[in-house]
């Protein structure tokens, strides 16, 4: 899809000219439950909102779009999206997963498999020969990344994964909630599922809960992860529904502010004297730079992360420093965060203690960068 395609389905917000009202934004329709004959189903299709309602086609049908899907449903949540994804599986299956993925779903995968039957290994995804070693033909079921990766950034090759998973009769599920359908689609490179968190850029407003999952190919997987939204009662509610509809109008806009941000912001600190490490794939020297180049259009993404001299503590007093940086976990919104990155994530954790997780916002690009070196230049107790 080019550019001007996506950015206006993403403006117009699919407004419909035949609604009677007028209105330019859709109603928010809360019926938990529709008429429908004695003998059936309502005519409409909708009958009871664990299964759907109006107002959540909308946004499902412009996500579907946006990633050249064959199919969307949106979740309560990214994690819900993710574990309707995985719980499709049967006992006994295999799953390769990346050792720099988002946190959350790693501990869930602890949890979950051990009473599911479920088998899972993490491998250094860059190296494509490590997830040839870990697929096991015919009993590996999925082979999952997340890229631009979390918090390192790293950059998998999803053409390159997608033919290991397939030779393996495996499926290739994508989490793109860091590159949103504006940067890259997944389903082009033959990924066979693609995730979000849109509590993300999707939504990019930190006001709403939800995820999604897409497919390229409507088949049994799919009628599973559908079973596992359905009657698990993992469907995105009415109100959020309406506010994502709302956040995801403007996502190409937020996402541009933010990659132009995380751009400036990485090539100015790589010189900084208390900055050992910057981790963005828009610097040349970060080694997923040329496969980026290649995966993604219009931008490397909106987060960096950096690994300050002085550690933890050093990291912690950055982070009271800051005025414009808030100092919160998530990413994607429209206000710049900050978070160290290893206390976030608990005692599991494999991240240096110094690293700090950098979500630019939309705010203007001098002031985000000022305000992170008054916070590095700053000496101690100011
Ligand atoms: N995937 C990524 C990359 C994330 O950053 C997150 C949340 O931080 C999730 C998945 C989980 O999404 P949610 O918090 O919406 O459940």
């Amino acid at each position: 899809m080019s550019h001007y395609v996506a950015d206006t389905t993403l403006a117009q917000g699919y407004c419909d000219e035949h609604d009677p009202t007028g209105a330019v934004v859709p109603p928010i329709h809360l019926a938990t439950t529709f008429l429908r004959p004695p003998e059936g189903y309502s005519p409409t299709g909708w009958s009871y909102s664990r299964y759907g309602y109006p107002g959540l086609e909308m946004p499902e049908a412009t996500l579907k779009v946006l990633e050249g899907a064959a199919d969307c449903r949106l979740f309560s949540s990214g994690m819900s999206a993710m574990t309707a994804v995985v719980m499709a599986l049967q006992p006994g299956d295999h799953c390769v997963f990346p050792i720099d993925m988002y946190h959350g779903l790693r501990t869930w995968l602890k949890g979950f498999s051990t009473h599911w039957g479920i088998r899972f290994d993490h491998v250094d995804m860059t190296d494509l020969d490590k997830v040839r070693q870990a697929v096991i033909p015919g009993v590996t079921r999925l082979v999952w990344a997340e890229t631009p990766s979390n918090p390192h950034w790293q950059i998998y090759d999803l053409a390159a994964l997608a033919e290991i998973a397939h030779k393996a009769g495996a499926r290739l599920v994508v989490d793109n909630t860091v590159a949103t359908p504006i940067l890259a689609r997944p389903l082009a490179f033959g990924a066979d599922i693609v995730v979000h968190s849109a509590t993300k850029y999707l939504n990019g407003h930190s006001d709403v809960l939800a995820g999604a999952a897409l497919t390229a190919t409507v088949d049994d997987f799919w009628g599973r992860v559908l079973f596992n939204r359905d009657y698990h009662g993992g469907i995105l509610g009415q109100f959020q529904a309406a506010l994502l509809m709302r956040g995801m109008r403007t996502l190409h806009l937020r996402v541009a502010r933010a990659c132009e941000s995380a751009m400036a912001l990485a090539e100015a600190l790589k010189d900084h004297p208390s900055v050992n490490a910057v981790f963005y794939p828009g610097l040349p020297t970060h080694p997923g730079h040329a496969l980026a180049t290649r995966q993604m259009a219009g931008g490397f993404g909106g987060m960096l992360s950096i690994i300050v001299a002085g550690g933890a503590e050093e990291a912690e007093r950055i982070m009271t420093r800051t005025k414009i940086w808030k100092p919160a976990t998530s990413l994607g919104g429209v206000e710049s965060l900050i978070e160290r990155r290893e206390a976030v994530e608990g005692p599991n954790s494999h991240v240096d203690p110094g690293l700090l997780r950098l979500s630019a916002g939309v705010e203007a690009t001098r002031d985000l960068i000022d305000d992170l070196f008054a916070a590095l230049d700053a000496k101690n107790g100011n």
